[in-house]
């Protein structure tokens, strides 16, 4: 009987042994298929990724090549106002020529040239673009500019108020082709925080829609600022996205919400878009931060952001510039001034640097030797001036425009020494 138990036992357990060998070998083997089957997804999904980037660059290359130089002129196609207040309207823009139009960075700006009326030379101004790259069509969404509050008397607006008044639907506006640094890297899988504050919500917005439109899965975090619900554009557009979109985390900030808005409805946040909040929502601070907004907004935040240890490379801007070329009215040049020898050789004058001038722009206008510009901030480019000769001074201030050897951005310059501009 002895015998015979032990013997039970001992079958038992070499049955038992056979088994749990037995299972660990399948459980092993399909540890093993799942774990290649992880590796060849995450295969397949890399490739697509690549053949994605790899038409995207192709796409981009065909869409660049259709770009023009000069100004092009294009149909306003629609009007659409975007905020409750109606300070904020979007134009639709086709081209006249019916011809294809070249494709742009999401982030890029048009540079229009506008015949307003009672204006002797046109109105150069730069708008962001704030849709996605759409075939055939650009959008603008420009905000209506008030005098100063402290300057009341002072005109409005030149051209964002002709825009609202005067532009309708049909009429036909000179164009320059899409241009400009501050732009998403589309072929990057970066997890980005977008940041826009009031109409500096543009170029972000656009940015927004093309990672929306590329069906990418890419993390963005999408940070809005304005005071209250009056001033929040695109409203419905943006709640879409929030709700369709797992991938991307809208966070709506009013800094003095109204007795109407309603929180966790209308706006996330009672507060300013700050680093605090950054603080509190993102998971870390590992991100590319893309941003856009009243300059002391930008200034407080670029601040934070190094504090908190944000690579400075991580950090992108743009600035809509000290809105206006209007806001220093012309001043005239101090006939004794005695600064370097300045040659307009164009217009065939020499004059002497008044160091009371804080730009080459200014000092060229005040001497009717016009040099066109727009945003006065050396962002747009429109005021890149051939040097003849002799070297300018950027006076500490680092212009996100490239200026080429031998050119030179007069808004933002003045002279080191003897100029010879070809103007
Ligand atoms: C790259 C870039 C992208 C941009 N994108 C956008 C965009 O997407 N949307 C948008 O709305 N804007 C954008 N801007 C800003 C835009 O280009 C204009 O600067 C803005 O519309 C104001 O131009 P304006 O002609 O209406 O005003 P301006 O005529 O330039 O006047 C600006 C201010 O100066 C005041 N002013 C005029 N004369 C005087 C005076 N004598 N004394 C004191 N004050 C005076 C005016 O009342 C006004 O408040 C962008 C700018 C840049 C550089």
């Amino acid at each position: 009987m002895f015998i015979l138990d032990n013997l039970w036992l001992g079958g038992a357990a070499i049955v038992i042994a056979v088994l749990a060998y037995g299972g660990l070998a399948v459980y092993s083997a399909m540890m093993r298929l799942g774990y290649e089957r992880n590796i060849r997804a995450r295969h397949i999904k890399e490739m697509d990724l690549a053949i994605d980037r790899a038409q995207r660059r192709q796409q981009d290359t065909a869409a660049r090549s259709l770009s023009w130089s000069g100004t092009r002129k294009f149909v306003v196609a629609r009007r659409v106002v975007e905020c409750a207040d109606e300070t904020v309207c979007s134009f639709y823009l086709e081209p006249h020529d019916g011809k294809p139009i070249s494709g742009f960075e999401p982030g890029q700006f048009l540079t229009f040239e506008l015949k307003v009326p009672g204006e002797k030379k046109e109105v150069t101004r730069c708008y962001s673009l704030s849709d996605a790259p759409i075939p055939g069509v650009y959008r603008v969404s420009i905000k209506r500019v008030p005098a100063p509050r402290d300057v009341p008397e002072a005109p409005p607006g030149l051209s964002s108020n002709f825009f609202h008044d005067a532009v309708k639907e049909g009429d036909i506006l000179d164009v320059r082709a899409p241009s400009g640094k501050f732009y998403l890297d589309m072929a990057s899988d970066r997890p980005v925080v977008l940041i826009g504050g009031g109409v500096g919500l543009t170029p972000v917005l656009s940015m927004l829609n093309a990672v929306v439109a590329s069906g990418s899965d890419r993390e963005v975090w999408f940070f809005y600022g304005v005071r209250s619900g009056i001033e929040h554009c695109m409203r419905e557009h943006i709640e879409a996205i929030r709700a369709e979109h797992s991938n991307i985390h809208i966070q709506i900030c009013y800094s003095d919400p109204s007795g109407d808005d309603v929180q966790g409805k209308d706006y996330d946040h009672a507060e300013r878009v700050s680093v605090e909040l950054f603080k509190r929502v993102l998971p870390s601070n590992n991100f590319e931060y893309l941003m856009c907004g009243p300059p002391p907004m930008m200034e407080s935040l670029i601040n934070d952001l190094r504090e908190w240890g944000v690579p400075e490379q991580d950090i992108k801007r743009e600035s809509f510039g000290p809105a206006s070329g209007r806001k220093a009215p012309v001043k005239p040049v101090d006939p004794n001034a005695t600064g370097p020898e300045i040659v307009f050789k164009r217009a065939g004058k020499t004059v002497h640097w008044d160091p009371s001038f804080d730009s080459l722009v200014k000092f060229a206008e005040a001497n009717d030797c016009d040099i066109p510009y727009a945003c006065l901030a050396g962002n747009c480019g429109t005021c890149l001036t051939t040097l003849i000769e002799g070297e300018v001074d950027y006076q500490g201030n680092d212009p996100d425009f490239e200026a080429e050897e031998g050119t030179c951005l007069a808004c933002s310059c003045i002279p080191k020494g003897r100029l010879v501009l070809d103007v």
